[in-house]
């Protein structure tokens, strides 16, 4: 067993073996397997196993692994150099391509992650408003800068830190918390501190609870509340740039913040994050303007490469977000039934290409609906699934990503692996 045996070497090296939390593989009870390689929807573990992956690393691989253009994009790169810390071609070709994609990002800056990415989009909400406030959602994940790991859903939530060690209390005090989904709650909070309020920042579809869509109307009330008592809207499309539609969750749902940061697909695969918007807005970073944030590897050409690479094959081919959405649903129908027919209660969120089947009958609707989900169950399910080769995302509050590589096939297979899994599970 070579997973096991490096997982050893890891532990001793690194905390909890990892690099991130939720890769440990804690939260379904067992220890992570290692990947050696991916190709299309296939990742193959160390000791061989092959895999249909649904995590596309968190969602980054939208194209599936070593896409040929994405491949040959990075090789083209990597022989003329990796990094310059100066300005290149690539860099503008990718924010041209983002800024021609969306139309509320009107000028952005790239950076290497997305919690960079939030957090300096925080901060030139602060500077543009001078106001001190941040209203998040609880269950909303933004990227691990002390302010926004309040509440913050996916590994907080799969270890039970709603919030971390190390946060200041001063500097929590500054985020307030509304439950998602809830623009009651938000109007109560800016009647009470509107005039102190920064931004509000939201995950259009949140992702990080599980998938959660936006009731009818939600996202509206965030926009007329935020233009109203002039706070900023920040959507946080990490995840959803690029996947929910070409022009993200706001292309999909018609709404425009006023600032949108993003990540993952902008990458394609490689580190990448960026913050944009409102021109008059953005103009206010340096070296424009009074608000810092800088970057020694930001705009990387490698990673500008494989992200425009990527996008260029999205914007080439609009057909890939119908396709994905079309497996997508035949998933979601298909385990739908299988549970039903095994009297396992479960509810499924989709949006687009994104999904969450929760252990639950009741519906989830915010991050108090999702905790209710029966996370032993789902490490059960997890670990029936990965012994029949489909990888599925290593704790129940985060989501299945469907990519242009997956196909008819693939989904059948998942399908008849999730009913032989739930014959394991009707006898727990
Ligand atoms: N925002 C959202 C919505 C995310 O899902 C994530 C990561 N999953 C982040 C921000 C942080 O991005 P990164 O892990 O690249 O720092």
């Amino acid at each position: 067993m070579k997973s096991r045996s490096l997982f050893e070497r890891a532990l001793a090296v690194m905390p909890g073996g990892v690099n991130s939390p939720v890769r440990a593989f804690r939260a379904v009870g067992m220890d992570p397997v290692f990947i050696r390689r991916g190709y299309g929807s296939r990742i193959w573990d160390e000791d061989g196993n092959e895999y249909i992956d649904y995590v596309l690393s968190w969602g980054p691989l939208i194209l599936g692994h070593a896409h040929p253009d994405v491949v040959e994009a990075i090789k083209n790169q990597v022989e003329k150099g990796t990094s310059f810390g100066a300005c290149t071609e690539i860099e503008v070709l990718l924010a041209e391509k983002i800024v021609e994609s969306i139309p509320s990002v009107e000028v952005v800056r790239l950076v290497n992650s997305g919690t960079e990415a939030t957090m300096s989009a925080i901060r030139l909400a602060r500077g543009y408003t001078k106001r001190k406030y941040v209203v998040k959602f609880s269950g909303c994940y933004h990227g691990h800068s002390d302010g926004l790991l309040i509440k913050g859903g996916s590994g907080l939530v799969t270890f039970g830190v709603p919030d971390s060690a190390g946060v200041p209390e001063e500097i929590a005090g500054l985020t307030i918390v509304a439950p998602y989904n809830d623009e009651e709650k938000v109007a109560e909070i800016f009647a009470e501190k509107g005039d102190e309020i920064a931004a509000v920042i939201v995950e259009p579809v949140a992702g990080n609870m599980g998938v959660v869509p936006p009731k009818e109307g939600f996202l509206e009330a965030l926009r007329e509340i935020t233009k109203k008592y002039g706070a900023l809207l920040i959507f946080d499309e990490v995840i959803t740039g690029f996947r929910l539609s070409y022009s993200g969750a706001q292309g999909y749902y018609g709404i425009e913040p006023d600032l949108t940061t993003l990540g993952k697909i902008i990458g394609g695969g490689l580190p990448v994050g960026a913050y944009g918007g409102r021109e008059d807005i953005m103009r206010l970073v340096s070296p424009e303007g009074p608000v810092y944030q800088a970057g020694t590897l930001s705009g990387n050409p490698l990673a500008t490469a494989a992200g425009y690479a990527t996008l260029k094959v999205l914007s080439e081919n609009p057909g890939i977000y119908d396709k994905m959405d079309r497996l997508a649903e035949k998933l979601c129908r298909g385990l739908k039934d299988i549970m039903e027919r095994a009297k396992i209660p479960v509810f499924i969120n989709r949006a687009g290409s994104m999904l969450t089947m929760f252990f639950t009958g009741e519906e989830v609707k915010d991050y108090d609906s999702a905790l209710k989900a029966d996370t032993k169950m789902y490490a059960a399910f997890f670990r029936e699934m990965l012994k029949r080769g489909v990888y599925l995302p290593p704790s129940q509050f985060e989501s299945v990503f469907l990519s242009a590589a997956h196909t008819e096939e693939d989904v059948e297979k998942t399908l008849e692996a999730a009913e032989s899994a739930a014959g394991t599970l009707r006898k727990l």
